[in-house]
């Protein structure tokens, strides 16, 4: 297996005024070719740092991968620490001279002379063509000589260099026009194939503990990772195809499904939105939203997803006592007697919204997000939220079901995570019921019963 190392060059990243985003695209990118990335290194513009990090990269991996450092100013570096390091003189490289200069001609401007440093380039590399800017990269299988010349050890092992410049578009740009294919052909024997089990309603550390057989096994692998206020089980396979890998992964990931039952609500790039959004087609559903504290956040991810118009019929943001009352009929003696922070106002608005739109789910949400507002009783990340469905009783009369749920979120939690945390719950709450109603009502009773921290209100029509 073939190792290649990273090494991003340039002090504005050790300063954190740049956020390192090639070592990602490039460790996700030696991922899929099955490269073994062991290190991804960060160095300042400093040409004896440069050069200790290049060698040292170069003594323990087969592939050196550069970023950064490639421009005409005095602190590019790259390619002359690189020539240094491997004792070959900088050529001036004719056609790339008079392209650079057209490239200037053609705007209209005469070439700095600075710029003719992006011309050099050492002896023995090659060209690796830039086709978006104006600094190219160089692809340098090292000779022997260079080799001894950085003392490094190699065996019978063919080292390479390639070089980057440090902007992400060119640095993509490079590597899907040339690079990639230039790897796939000499290093690489095996690829990777990856998925995400994104998981809610269970924490990261209970989620390993489920699987703790599984985190042990080498391939595929599997590990855990918590987002926001969510976690991910990531199962990554390494074979000669993908289709080879994928076949690794499978057996795997079917477990996990089976084992996490609905608290793996999707995979990869799926949402809880996106998944609400993908249940209320298939079951021919439309759904309507009335939120309080989280100020629209639900209706905006509901309505991030593409398509979502089949679905979502109305959001409102009632915000006031006033906007509660004259748009979805909350009395105002419920809001006197119980605040509009309370469990029933979540029932009064979620049964008003469904009434308003005709939708046969409304979802409701009202609570405190903080920092002020709350007391003893409400303190700050109390949350009500309420879901009232379409449903009949035994006659088959209509009869309306409601769900509530009171969430605890826990006083310190800032307020845009009290609201973040509440658009899940409540996103949660939907795709839960259209899995299956008579099982989610269940459940939330019996968590309501387990936990103190979470009460509800038991569906009243089942
Ligand atoms: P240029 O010709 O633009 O000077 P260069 O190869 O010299 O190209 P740098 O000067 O090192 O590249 O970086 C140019 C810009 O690219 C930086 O200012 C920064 O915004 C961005 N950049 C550099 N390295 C990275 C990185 N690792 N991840 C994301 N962005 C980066
Ligand atoms: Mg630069």
């Amino acid at each position: 297996m073939s190792r290649a190392e990273v090494v991003c060059i340039g002090t504005e990243l050790l300063l954190g005024d740049v956020l390192d985003t090639n070592s990602q695209f490039l460790a996700q990118q030696l991922a899929l070719l099955g490269l073994d990335c062991f290190y991804t290194v960060t160095v300042g513009d400093n040409p004896e740092r440069i050069k200790a990090c290049m060698r040292e990269a170069l003594s323990r991996s087969d592939v050196l991968i550069t970023s950064g450092g490639l421009g005409p100013t005095a602190d590019d570096l790259t390619t002359e620490c690189l020539a240094g390091l491997c004792g070959a003189p900088l050529e001036m490289d004719q056609d790339l001279l008079a392209f650079i200069t057209g490239l200037f001609a053609a705007r209209g401007f005469a070439m700095p002379e600075s710029n003719k440093k992006q011309a050099l380039r050492p002896r023995g590399a090659d060209i690796l063509p830039n086709p978006v800017g104006s600094a190219p990269g160089v692809v340098w299988r090292l000779s022997p000589e260079n080799l001894a010349h950085a003392a490094i050890v190699a065996g019978n092992k063919v080292k390479t260099v390639l070089t980057f410049p440090g902007v992400p578009s060119e640095l993509k740009a490079m590597w899907q026009g040339t690079a990639y294919d230039y790897l796939a052909k000499n290093y690489s024997a095996s690829t990777i194939w990856s998925q995400e089990l994104k998981h809610f309603g269970i924490g990261e550390s209970a989620l390993a503990e489920m699987f703790a057989h599984l985190l042990e096994l080498s391939n595929p692998t599997v590990a855990p990772y918590a987002g926001r206020w969510e976690c991910r089980l990531r199962v990554a396979a390494k074979a000669e195809t993908q289709e080879a890998a994928r076949a690794l992964a499978q057996p795997v990931i079917d477990e996990i499904k089976a084992k996490s039952g609905v608290r793996c609500y999707g995979v990869d790039k799926d949402t809880l939105e996106s998944t609400v959004g993908a249940l209320l087609i298939e079951k021919g559903l439309t759904l309507a939203t009335a939120e309080s504290c989280t100020g629209g956040l639900v209706s905006e991810r509901l309505t991030d997803i593409p398509g979502s118009s089949k679905y979502v019929m109305l959001n409102a943001v009632t915000y006031s006592d006033h906007s509660k009352q004259e748009l979805l009929g909350v009395s105002a003696q419920l809001l006197q007697e119980f605040g509009a922070v309370s469990a029933q106002c979540a029932e009064a608005m979620a049964h008003g919204m469904r009434k308003l739109s005709e939708c046969d789910l409304a979802l409701s949400v009202t609570g405190i997000a903080g920092p002020e507002g709350g007391n003893a009783d409400k303190p700050v990340g109390t949350v009500y939220i309420g879901l009232s469905a379409a449903g009949k009783d035994a006659s088959g009369a209509s009869a309306p079901l409601y769900f509530g749920r009171t969430l605890k979120l826990g006083a310190r939690l800032p307020r845009a995570e009290v609201r973040w945390r509440t658009a899940n719950e409540a996103l949660n709450m939907v795709r839960l019921y259209l899995i299956d109603p008579l099982e989610f009502a269940r459940e939330i009773a019996a968590q309501s019963q387990a936990s103190p921290q979470m009460s509800q209100a038991l569906p009243k029509y089942l």
